[in-house]
């Protein structure tokens, strides 16, 4: 069995092994036991297992084994198929990225042998927007375009959309009025929603509506045309997503570290 993904997470195990974690192609996370995966040894070998890199990985056997308390594919052969080669030099980039892995492993489905069936695709759309979220990111690097709160947002969105909870940025929560026919309207964290000024009485978030609605629309490959961007609307749609999942944005370690950087 073949499958390919990209890599979200690694842990060197014994000498000279490797744990990873893959977002796979149909959406869900499958975790591998690599054998010399860290590279290294007589013959200088590099890792293949980079994160962020898209890896190709042929199992050994039909079965799973138990390390240390974690069902584990054991891998066979394995192909670097694409690495963000960009990113390794940019450290907010490198945190962005670290980001996005946190955010996808608070939600993702485990993909198990032999129960999950691996060509099931209701989730692919999860590895699309992490993929094109990884190759136009390091992109914006190779062209000196990068713009961390420019691609926080726009992978917000992409995300919020495919987990089936983007906001509703029609009609105002509580009285269905159109948003864009009211004079002031607000984001409500707590519920993902927009309310006119009529029922809640808060700071005028007309922009930040605009930018969702613009954010929607834009193509990754387009991702320079989502101009306007800023952190504190990055960080309302961060507060939503935690809302959401019952998390608390402080348990995005990696997310602290972007905010420093
Ligand atoms: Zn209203």
């Amino acid at each position: 069995m073949v499958f390919e993904g990209v890599v979200i997470h690694k842990v060197p195990y014994k000498e000279r092994d490797l744990i990873v974690k893959l977002m796979l192609r149909n959406g869900t996370l499958g975790s591998f036991y690599i054998y010399g995966g860290q590279g290294g040894g007589k013959h200088h070998k590099p890792t293949i297992f980079e994160l962020g890199s898209m890896v190709k990985i042929f199992i050994r056997e039909q079965k799973s084994s138990r390390v240390e308390g974690q069902e584990l594919m054991i891998a066979g052969e394995s192909q670097r198929l694409w690495e963000p080669t960009h990113v390794r030099h940019n450290i907010q980039a490198y945190y962005l990225i670290c980001l996005y892995f946190e955010i996808i492993q608070k939600f993702s489905i485990h993909f198990q042998l032999g129960t999950s069936e691996y060509e099931n695709n209701e989730h692919e759309g999860i590895f699309s927007v992490l993929s094109n979220a990884l190759f136009y990111l390091n992109d914006s690097l190779q062209k000196e375009l990068f713009q961390s709160q420019q691609h926080l947002t726009l992978f917000m969105i992409k995300l919020l959309f495919h987990i089936g909870i983007m906001p509703d940025t029609d009609h105002c929560s509580y009285c269905g009025a159109n948003l864009l026919e009211t004079p002031g309207l607000s984001f409500l964290p707590a519920n993902g929603q927009f309310a006119c000024s009529q029922c809640v009485t808060a700071e005028n978030e007309r922009g930040f509506l605009l930018r969702i609605k613009k954010a929607y629309q834009t193509k990754y490959q387009n991702y320079t045309e989502l101009a306007g961007t800023n952190f504190q609307e990055a960080d309302k749609l961060i507060h939503f997503f935690c809302h959401h999942f019952h998390l608390r944005p402080i348990e995005l370690k990696s997310y602290k570290l972007l905010m420093r950087s």
